[in-house]
């Protein structure tokens, strides 16, 4: 985008989560409008978007209202089909490049991309039957992770293997849906990070301070920050994801998530082309949030400072832990941020917290 989009103009986004709720009231604070499209009739950010589409992501005519409407569309989701953004791309900007989107999609593409452009994963190997497992497993002695290469998230689609505890080998890839697979070393990582970064069309980039990740049940628990990593490391984590960035020729914001091993050295596990979870802290504890980071970089706005203010911890509320909002509002340097969402389900994310901590 040549020009900066005005006060005033329509931003589209994809996808009607909670991110898409935070890049809606994001984009309100810039002045601009928002339209949501999201196949689930009761999506987040349908309550703060000035129009909601509620239709399909490969609805045709509700694709043609959507570019009726923008002047620029951006996606908070990452299994979006490509042929959608893409077909929107002929027409208006799209904003992070449907490239990228297609090579987070698929684990494999992701890994042969991040190797090709200097940058560090685990050992990696496509399965598509029992016997690539097989050897796969024996080339990594004995121990692995086994990922459907889309659609997983969250922990979702994945086995380990571990040496020692030898399990029977037949049947697993009709039991993993008879889908591309593949098949990672276990990584003996030391601790998970995560940086949120961004990139204007004209190569500007910014990242935010490393963040250390927990999970439970597979799902993102804490995002601590600062992480507890050396300077060196991280630079690396740091340049690493300027490196993505620039390979991919982005626009928007982006989540990179790392692996640390013991003497320091990262590896990237996946990448995110959106903003991400473990980049909600920023909106306590930097002035400019990742969800204004992305509207600017996505509508040709200078990016903001990604310096951070406070230390913190972010927490996710997930299921019933919504339930300890009204106590959590008692804290005097606490920013609480709940979704919406009308039914409380187990596993559901229904807001988080910022704990601010001094610096
Ligand atoms: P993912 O869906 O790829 O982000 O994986 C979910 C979680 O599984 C990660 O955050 C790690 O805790 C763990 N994990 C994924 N891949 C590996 C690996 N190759 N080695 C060790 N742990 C892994």
């Amino acid at each position: 985008m040549e020009t900066a989009l005005p006060p005033g103009a329509t931003i589209g986004i994809l996808g009607g989560g909670q991110l898409g709720r935070m890049l809606a009231m994001a984009a309100a604070r810039l002045g601009y409008h928002t339209v949501v499209l999201d196949p689930a009739e009761d999506s987040p950010a349908a309550q703060v978007a000035d129009t909601f589409i509620n239709a399909a992501f490969d609805d045709a005519a509700a694709l043609r209202r959507l570019l009726s409407l923008c002047a620029v569309v951006t996606y908070e989701f990452e299994n979006v089909p490509v042929a959608t953004t893409r077909m929107l791309a002929e027409l208006l900007p799209v904003f992070p490049p449907p490239d990228a989107l297609e090579i987070a999609q698929d684990r494999l593409a992701e890994k042969i991309f991040l190797n090709s452009a200097g940058i560090s994963t685990a050992p990696f190997v496509s399965v598509d039957s029992d016997d690539d497992l097989r050897s796969g497993l024996r080339r990594f002695a004995g121990s692995g992770v086994l990922k459907t290469r889309r659609l997983g998230y969250d922990g979702k689609g994945q086995s380990v293997f571990r040496a020692g505890t030898p399990a029977s080998l037949d049947g697993v890839y009709q039991a993993m849906g008879a889908v591309p697979l593949i098949l990672e070393a276990l990584v003996p990582f030391e601790r998970e990070v995560s940086v949120i970064a961004a990139r204007t069309h004209d190569g500007a980039t910014s990242v935010y301070d490393p963040v250390e990740n927990r999970h439970r049940n597979g799902i993102l628990h804490s995002s601590t920050v600062p992480a507890a990593i050396g300077q060196q490391t991280s630079e690396a984590v740091r340049q690493a994801a300027a490196d993505i960035l620039a390979a991919l020729d982005y626009v928007g914001v982006i989540g990179v998530e790392f692996f640390v091993l013991e003497n320091g050295k990262v590896l990237v596990n996946e990448i995110a082309p959106r903003v991400h979870n473990s980049g909600h802290w920023t909106e306590a504890a930097c002035a400019i949030s990742q969800f204004e980071q992305h509207v600017r970089a996505v509508s040709g706005l200078p990016l903001g400072n990604p310096r951070r203010h406070s230390d913190c911890v972010m927490e996710n509320l997930v299921g019933d832990e919504v339930l300890r909002a009204p106590q959590l509002l008692r804290e005097p340097n606490l920013v609480l941020h709940l979704y919406g969402k009308p039914e409380i389900r187990p596993g559901r994310k229904m807001g988080h917290f910022t704990r601010l901590t001094s610096r």
